[in-house]
């Protein structure tokens, strides 16, 4: 059986409480449709064996499931404590050092050689999120001397972070090379970089994935107020970008986020890029089975905010419900979609020949009462453009291509489709064939009315045909 879907796609990460083939069943059949590996955390095997079982049990349920790797990028971590976890009090001193020392309550390691050169007298870090932040003192050799100014507890790798400060790290560290060599090998369908500052960070990563051989669209990590500064060059180099709101929360200011993140959804549409939204969207449901008003509220608000896709992370990946995490995302889109037009999205740019074209098939489709808006795509990228204009009407989407197919996983209202006999038809072939499918699958009948759009073979989207069935 299968339920339906809202319009807006949600991302699971997978982790130790659900990389089991059985939890991952349940997760598709809950809603996911695109299972994010963190590559901060896990092992090379495990994120294999999670790429194996995500597309068995997606190929048994008969759903396309998008594969995300998600690379950690220049992130400063702690290094790990004899005691797991130490308490640090607000007053005190404590030291960060580049030298291999057992952490405690007043000195740890720390992952990145640089640091010392990269912070002054009087600058701010943030530890675990921004929960512990220091002030530097003095540095000396490969020792930070800081004053704890907010104290609390921090432990095995937590994450460092120095707000305002340009981290002397590339933005693709060795890790994340070794990272993407297997990412490549197991044919992920997104590849995600953490802590992109520039639109020369993408091309920097686009460029290594191209050397491979392959084609992987990249989605950036905005998580830097350097990266909001640059969103622009930024949007224009990516295929869709996260609004990581964890770390972007630390280093900028928290309350500004909200905001930030209904201009960074704004602009992503403009450019028709996807986007997504991140982070303890409902992280009190990483021990409890119900989510609070304030979080539900949240997810809401990001599909008004037009967010293509909404995203779990401790939730799914370590916490105690995964599932009921997923099935509460569902109905919360599901009933925020709902009223969509009671609180208009208005895309009104245009966005290139497929742009135009898909703007039309979607007013089309309205006017025409069309059941469905049906997209003929190799990339998707026809798919994107109908989904980035928010059709009142279900789309669906055929290509010749498995790898297509998971990446339109991803795109709001957009369910997808292979038949790989369509790659070398003639339009008006592939019209009847879609047709034909459509019916078997009574997704359509006698009557109906259906809004093609495609383009020429080998070419961009650029024609539209209204047929009734
Ligand atoms: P990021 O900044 O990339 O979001 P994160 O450390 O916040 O990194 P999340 O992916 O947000 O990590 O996941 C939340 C928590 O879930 C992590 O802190 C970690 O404890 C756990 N987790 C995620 N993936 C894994 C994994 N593959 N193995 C073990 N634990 C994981
Ligand atoms: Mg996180
Ligand atoms: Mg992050």
């Amino acid at each position: 059986m299968t339920i339906p879907l809202p319009a807006t796609k949600i991302v699971c990460t997978i982790g130790p409480s659900s990389s089991s083939s059985g939890v991952i069943a349940s997760l598709i059949e809950a809603g996911m449709s695109v299972a994010r590996l963190n590559f901060s955390h896990g092992s090379h095997e495990d994120h294999a064996k999670v790429v194996t079982r995500v597309r068995h049990e997606a190929h048994r349920q008969n759903r396309f499931v998008a594969i995300m790797q998600d690379l950690q990028g220049p992130k400063i971590r702690l290094g790990l404590f004899p005691s797991g976890k130490v308490l640090i009090e607000t007053g005190a001193s404590f030291t960060l050092t580049t030298e291999n020392v057992s952490c405690n309550a007043s000195i740890a390691s720390v992952s990145h050689k640089g640091l010392p050169g990269d912070v002054r007298a009087g600058d701010e870090i943030r530890i675990n999120d921004g929960l512990v932040r220091l002030r530097v003192h003095s540095v000396s050799g490969r020792r930070v001397d800081c004053k704890v100014t907010e104290g609390g507890e921090i432990g095995d790798r937590k994450g460092v972070n120095l707000p305002g400060r340009n981290v002397s790290m590339p933005s693709l560290t060795r890790k994340d090379a070794a990272d993407l060599v297997l990412g490549l090998a197991l044919d992920v369908d997104y590849v995600a970089l953490s802590f992109v500052r520039t639109a020369a960070d993408v091309a920097g990563l686009k460029k290594k994935i191209r050397a491979a051989g392959k084609d992987i669209p990249v989605i950036a990590k905005l998580e830097k107020a350097q990266a909001v500064e640059n969103l622009a060059s930024i949007l224009s180099v990516v295929d869709g970008v996260l609004v990581a709101r964890g770390d972007l929360g630390v280093e900028t200011e928290l309350t500004d986020l909200p905001m930030l993140q209904k201009r960074i959804l704004r602009e992503a549409s403009r450019a028709g890029v996807v986007a997504i939204t991140a982070t303890q969207m409902l992280e009190s449901m990483t021990h409890n089975p119900m989510p609070t008003r304030a979080e539900v509220s949240d997810v809401a608000n990001a599909v008004l905010d037009g967010t293509d896709a909404v995203m779990l992370s401790g939730e799914t990946a370590s916490g105690e419900y995964p599932v009921e995490a997923v099935v509460t995302m569902r109905k919360v889109a599901f009933s925020a979609e709902a009223q969509r037009e009671a609180f208009p999205y208005d895309l009104t740019e245009s966005l290139g020949i497929p742009g135009v074209v898909a703007e039309a098939a979607c007013r089309a489709a309205v006017k025409a009462s069309a059941s469905r808006i049906v997209a003929f795509t190799r990339s998707g990228l026809t798919a994107r453009m109908v989904s980035k204009f928010r059709p009142a009407t279900p789309v669906v989407a055929f290509t010749a291509f498995e790898s297509s197919a998971c990446r339109m996983a991803l795109f709001n209202g957009v369910e997808p489709f292979v038949l790989p006999e369509t790659e070398t038809m003639r339009a008006d072939r592939v019209v009847e064939l879609a047709v034909k499918f459509l019916r078997e699958k009574n997704m359509a009948g006698r009557g109906d009315r259906l809004v093609f759009v495609y383009g020429s073979v080998g070419g961009h989207c650029d024609k539209m045909r209204v047929v009734q069935i």
